[in-house]
Formats: C-alpha cells, structure tokens, sequence
C-alpha cells in the first residue's frame, strides 16, 4: 500500500485534478468529502452526524473522518495506491493517517499542496457546479457545459454544492487558514511536501501530476 495526499483550500482543483490523475494512474481517489456528501444523501448515521458541520462549513470531528478513511483502507488490498482528497486536514488526523498506513505497512509517499490566489478560490467556489448523477464538475464561465445545467457526460442535472454560498465559502477558507494550512509546514519538515501552483488549468496541473508520479 502506498499513500500521496493532496492539500489545498477549498477551490484550489483538487476533486478535478484527483479525478484526473485517477484517470491515468493507478492512485485510487478517496475524497473524505464526496464520502460525507454520499452518506447524508442515503441518510446513514454518519451522515446525519455531519451534516450540521458540513452546512456550516465548520470540519467534522477527526473521529468521524477517520474511522470513516480506516473503513475504506481496510476494504483496500496490499499493493493499492491511494490519492487522498480533502484529507487529512487537522494535525490530528495527519498523525492518525501516519499511525494507519505505518500499521499496514504503507508508505506516504508525496505530499502536493495546490496553492492559488484567493480571488480565484472563491470565483472557482461560486461558479462551481456539480453533476447530481455522475459527479463530473463544470463551472458557470471556466468550464460552461454545453447545454445549461446538463452534464456533457451523462445528461445529468447539474447543481450548486449547499456550502458553495458566499457566506460559507468565507468559512471554509477560514477554517483552511486556522486548521489546516499548518500541515503545509508539518509536511514541508518532513521533506514531503511539493508546492504546486494550481491557478494554472486543470489540464496542465493533471498533466505535472501525473509526470512526477509515473
Ligand atoms: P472543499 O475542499 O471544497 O471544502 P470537501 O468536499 O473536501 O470540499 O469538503 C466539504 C466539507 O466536508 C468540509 O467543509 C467539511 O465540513 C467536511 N469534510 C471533508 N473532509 C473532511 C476532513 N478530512 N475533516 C473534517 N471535515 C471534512
Ligand atoms: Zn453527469
């Protein structure tokens, strides 16, 4: 088993960076979000227990996150490759990631922390929208579907994430500032951090991802 993380604010492209590199690597996409997101659509324990934080774009407690990332490790086999997404976020979960994968006998290979201004993370935020069936994203001026609110893809209905609001969006990238951007430095000390400039297009930031990890 082997681990990359990739790190950034709310709107820095990590979903659609992951979901390409996913594409042309063997790294599986795990995303704590779009696992919360699904849990409260099927309105599991879980997701009710979340749903109030996620509304107010506070984090969920490490508990939750984490035993919900143990789950899907243990499901995992030994020579999986793994791209985490939106996690971890805390400190806390950053030494219980390390504590998990060394009991697996796993290696955290790479650390990307995707950095962009952050005019352009609260206009990526805004303008995002999202496909209710096959989850591919678009944005309103950057990345129009065809037909206005039909996915490309699949024909889906497209929609607007519930924290992706203005007064949210501030929160999120609040909470980015106070609790997550120290794991910048926490990786950095360890040598594993790789600072990515992720104002760039989608297309050449997968295109640099995949070229260092293949
Ligand atoms: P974004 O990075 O754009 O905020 P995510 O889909 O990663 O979007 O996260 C959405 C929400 O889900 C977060 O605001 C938070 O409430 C919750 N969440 C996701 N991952 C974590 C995590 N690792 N720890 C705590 N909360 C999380
Ligand atoms: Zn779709």
């Amino acid at each position: 088993m082997k681990a990359i993380v990739l790190l950034g604010a709310p709107g820095a492209g990590k979903g659609t960076t992951a979901e390409g590199v996913r594409e042309k690597t063997p790294y599986q996409h795990i995303a704590t979000g779009d696992i919360l997101r699904a849990a409260l659509k099927t309105g599991t324990e879980l997701g009710l227990k979340a749903k109030e934080y996620m509304e107010r774009g506070e984090l969920v407690p490490d508990e939750i996150i984490i035993q919900l990332v143990e789950q899907r490790l243990d499901a995992g086999n030994d020579d999986d490759a793994y791209m985490f997404d939106g996690f971890p976020r805390t400190l806390a979960q950053a030494q219980l990631l390390e504590q998990s994968l060394q009991q697996r006998n796993a290696l955290l290979e790479r650390v990307f922390f995707l950095d962009a201004p952050r005019d352009l993370l609260v206009e990526r935020l805004t303008g995002r929208r999202i496909c209710r069936s096959c989850g591919v994203n678009y944005h309103v001026t950057n990345l129009p579907p065809k037909k206005e609110g039909v996915c490309d893809q699949c024909g889906g209905e497209l929609y607007r994430r519930a924290d992706d609001e203005e007064a949210t969006i501030a929160n999120r990238l609040e909470v980015f500032a106070q609790q997550t951007e120290a794991l910048i430095s926490h990786y950095d000390d360890k040598g594993l951090l790789l600072h990515i400039d992720s104002s760039v297009d989608k297309y050449s930031l997968i295109d640099k991802l995949v070229e260092i990890l293949t």
